[in-house]
Parts: structure tokens; sequence; C-alpha cells
């Protein structure tokens, strides 16, 4: 067989070498050890939590190297096309602060970064395979494709293009030329030479030394349209955009093989991979015995917080999801956070050998602990303007409250906060609002009352006694003292602990007290510190509120 004039007959009009591209697409000049990473998502729609693993690693490792990090997007499976979804993306990581050095918006040496783009590259590439005997177009209609695959599942074989099953491999070239006359579509597959009876070694560098057997099918390279397969496209693009290191779901693992394969058929030296384990989450099941245990499953995209819009919609910082995934990614992340207290993320040493190789279980509730620890150290006017920019997107009854009166949303925004035991309150920006709405006349509800051991009479005395003695302008240590004493003129003990010791005689302690007056202000028996909460207030809203309490 003359294969070149096969691909000549293949590929008419396809005039650029791969020489070409090997030239124009010039190896990277960077210092020695610098790693190149990518993320290469297909635009489905969907932007997974899980992604944002691969995602941190391959910044990490490009960043703390001195080398690139870039995004690629892989669309040439116009199946999958979603309306949008490459600007969701790009918008759902611009949010979480991933930058990427070179992409389909910053540019790069390498562009285009999107590899519908690069049909003309790829075509090179497949050319040469078939002038060198290392691909075949294949004829096959989608029934035939079809017939095989059943028959295959009938004799329980392995399904796909292979063994006694391929057609197509040695046509001569007088055959492919009556076919391409004939109008016939074809798509280009590669000529394996894997055996399933070996198996490949290969070192993952989170999963360790692997085995897998050998591709022995003759998967597609080229499909009917001239767009390349994921699997032919990566490989080209990995090896002409200098990738390093590949990380990317575990989910790739089996597909390796045909990987190597296409590396190897193109003289290409193949990059080291981490392929990292999906995300997890514990799930209850009951055996037939009626035993309930946990097991692990996959997060799937029904899970809550399975998407990363979720947390864009929720108000998470960014900060904190990305503390969360690193904890997730580094075993010693938290002890490195304990001991470095004010550092930003980025100046943890990350490193792989840190990474667990087996599944990671997905804990929305401490992510939620974490964000509070992240919400708790920022100062009160950051807090005010991040959560003005997420009420202004997704709460517009609460956005004007908190820019109408600026003043006033920092100071309830400043309460608590500050110091080492700021006040953990809220993790993100939708928890606000439930948390301080009692400050707004506008959303102010009675949501919680006093204990039904105090009856009306008594509350209402304690009640008027302090609308009584209140002043506005009492510092704190005044104002309690008033507190304390109106409450022992009512027969409720001033100090807690010498109530507990002998509680016969009272009413109840000065907690009680306290508890009467913030429920009559705030609607509620919990709330941040009293003293400040009525400063804000103010002296008619206060007084307003403990009368209509009164008047119940
Ligand atoms: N485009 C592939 C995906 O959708 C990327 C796989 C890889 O990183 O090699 O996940």
């Amino acid at each position: 067989m003359d294969y070149k004039a096969l691909a000549e007959l293949l590929f008419p009009n396809v005039e650029n070498t791969t020489e070409y591209y090997e030239e124009k697409y010039k190896a990277r000049n960077l210092p020695e050890g610098a790693k190149v990473t990518r993320f290469a998502p297909s635009p489905t729609g969907f932007v997974h939590f899980g992604s944002m693993l691969p995602v941190v690693v391959s910044e990490r490792l490009a960043h703390q190297s001195g080398g690139v990090f870039y995004l690629r997007i892989e669309d040439t499976d116009d199946k999958r096309y979603v309306e949008g979804a490459e600007e969701d993306l790009i918008n759902v990581y611009k949010y979480f602060g991933v930058s990427f050095d070179e992409s389909i918006m910053a540019g790069g040496e390498y562009a285009p970064y999107r590899q519908s783009e690069r049909k003309d590259v790829y075509s090179a590439y497949a050319k040469k395979l078939v002038a060198e005997g290392k691909a075949y177009p294949c004829f096959c209609s989608a029934e035939e494709l079809d017939e095989t695959r059943k028959l295959q599942e009938e004799r329980k074989v392995v399904t796909g293009y292979w063994g006694e099953y391929v057609k197509c491999r040695d046509l001569t070239l007088e055959q492919v030329e009556e076919n391409i006359k004939a109008g016939k579509e074809w798509v280009l597959r590669i000529k394996s030479n894997g055996n399933p009876e070996n198996k490949i070694k290969f070192t993952d560098l989170i999963k360790g030394a692997i085995e897998i057997t050998e591709n022995h099918i003759d998967h597609i390279l080229l499909k009917r349209d001239g767009m390349p397969t994921y699997h032919l496209a990566h490989g080209v693009d990995d090896h002409l955009m200098g990738t390093t290191h590949v990380v990317r779901g575990e989910e790739w693992l089996p597909s390796l093989p045909y990987h190597l394969q296409i590396f190897g058929a193109l003289g290409f030296k193949a990059p080291k991979y981490l392929h990292i384990s999906q995300l997890m989450k514990a799930v209850e099941v009951e055996d037939e015995e009626g035993n309930v245990k946990t097991v692990k499953k996959k997060l799937s995209k029904r899970d809550m917080g399975a998407g990363l819009s979720y947390y864009i919609e929720k108000g998470y910082t960014p900060e904190s999801v990305m503390e969360y995934v690193l904890t997730c990614l580094n075993s010693n992340y938290e002890d490195w956070r304990r001991a470095n207290k004010d550092a930003h993320y980025t100046e943890f040493p990350f490193s792989i050998k840190k990474m667990s190789a087996s599944g990671t279980l997905f804990d929305l509730a401490k992510l939620n602990d974490v964000s509070k620890n992240v919400v708790s150290k920022l100062t009160a006017d950051e807090v005010y303007d991040r959560l003005t920019v997420w009420a202004k997107e997704y709460d517009g009854e609460f956005y004007n409250l908190l820019v109408n009166d600026e003043a006033l949303a920092k100071g309830i925004l400043s309460i608590g906060r500050g110091g080492n035991k700021s006040r953990k309150d809220f993790g993100t920006w939708s928890e606000v609002k439930p948390f301080i709405s009692f400050f707004y006349d506008e959303l102010f509800v009675r949501e919680e009352n006093v204990p039904e051991s105090f009856d009306k009479e008594t509350v209402n005395g304690v009640l008027e006694a302090f609308l009584a003695s209140f002043d506005l302008s009492d510092d704190q240590n005044t104002w309690f003292g008033k507190i304390k004493e109106l409450g022992a003129e009512k027969g409720f003990c001033p100090d807690v602990k010498a109530y507990k010791a002998s509680p016969e005689g009272y009413k109840g302690h000065v907690g009680d007290v306290s508890t009467f007056i913030r429920v009559a202000v705030t609607g509620r028996t919990n709330s941040p510190d009293l003293y400040a909460v009525m400063q804000l207030l103010g002296k008619e809203r206060v007084e307003k509120r403990i009368r209509d309490y009164i008047n119940l």
C-alpha cells in the first residue's frame, strides 16, 4: 500500500505539514522544573464542584513552579454543544478567582485555545498518521457498526472495532478511491497494535504504579465531519502547547492506554499524569437484613452543592471554596492554616505527595465551617462591599436596604467583628439577611418569645421599668447596671451564679431580664450584643418595639 498516496487522497486540501505546526508552536522557553498545566473542559452546561480539584491542582503546580496554567475549550463534540455554556463556565471560574495565563479571552502564543478552531492542525497530524500507515479510513455505516455491536454483546466480548470485526483496515488504495468517488463518508481510525493480553505499566503521580490492559480497539481519530475526537485533539494540543502535567478526573484512566498509543504513534513525549479521585458523598443504605450502613457514592449532578453555580448563588466567598478544596487535596492543609492564620492560601506549599489516592468525601458542613471562619476575618467594610455586590444580583429588596443607609448597615456588620473572637454568625451572603433582618422595620418579624414559665404581667412589669430608666446615651456599664437594678427590684437576682446556688426567693436572674428586653426589641431570644443593637436601632425604635410588645 502506498500510504503517502492514501494520505493525499484523504486529505487533498491539507497543505500545512506537522513540521509547519511544530515550527509555529515552538517549545516553551521556561526555567528548569517549570510545569505547564491546563484545564480542558468540554462546555456541556454544568460545572461540577469536583472540577475545582483538578483546577486547583493544575493552577498550584504551574504557578508554584513558575510555569504556565492555561484554559483550553474542548468543544469538538457538537452533540454535546450547549448554548452559552462556554461563557457560563468562564464566569464561574472567574468568580472563584481562578486565573488562566492563556485562554480564549487572554489569548497566548499557542492560540487558538478553542479546539473547534484548530481543525486544520489536527488534520495535519491525522494526515501524517495515514502517510505512515498508522491510521486508515473506515467506511462502515452506522447500521453496520450497530450490527457488529449486537453480535459482540451476544458473544459477550468487548464491543468496538477490533480483531475479526474490523472490515476496512486492509482496503486497497483503489477500493478507498472508489468509495470516496461513490460519495461514501468515512471516519479515520487508529491502526491499533495493542494486545488485550498485555498490560501497560505506568506511573500516575497520585495513584502510583498502575497496570492497565493495552488498547486493541481501532478507535476513531477523526469523525465524519473531519473534526477530531477528544482523544486525538487533546493529544495534539497537549504536545503543541507544551503541557508537562495532565491533571484530570480518574474517569479518564481507562482511556489512558489509547492516549499513550496516540502519543506514541505521533512521536510525542507523553506528559506526566495525575488522575484525581472523584468526589464522593456518604449515603446511608439498608441491606437485606435491615442493617443501616454508610457507603460512599459518587457526588452526582443532582446532589445539593454539586454544581459550582450553587456557591455563587448562595454567596460563598471564593476564598472559602478555595480553602475547602485545598483541605480536600492536601492532608496537611488544615495544620498549615492553624499555624499560618493570616496567610493567603497561595502561600501554602502544595505538594503532590500529600494527595490521597482514594476518593475524597464531599462535606458541605465542613465547607460551611470554613466559610464562617473566612467571613469572620473580613472587616465590616469588606463584608459590606461583597454583600451588596451579591444582594444586587440576588436580592433587590435587601440591596436597597443596605445601600439606603450605608452607615447603619456597616454598623450592624461591625457588631462582634474584629480581634480573635470574631463572631461566626454567617459564612455566606445569603445567610446575612435572616440574621440581621430584625434591624430593619421593613423586615422585622417576631420570631420567638420569652420562656412560657414567665407570665405576661411579670415580663411587662420589667419592660415598663426598663423604659422608665432607658437612656440611649448611657455607656454600656451604666446601661447594664440599670438592668441589674431594675431586675432586682422586680425579684430577679442580679447575679447568675448566686441565683443558681439558691434560686428560691427569686423569679429568675438578670439573664432572664435581658431576655425579656431582647425578645421585645429583636423578636428573638438570640442576637448580637444587645447594647450595640440598641445603639444602632436608636431611642425611638427601641421604645416603640418595647411598647408594641407590651401591648401584644
Ligand atoms: N475535555 C475533557 C473533559 O471534558 C478533558 C479531559 C482531560 O483533561 O484530558 O473532561
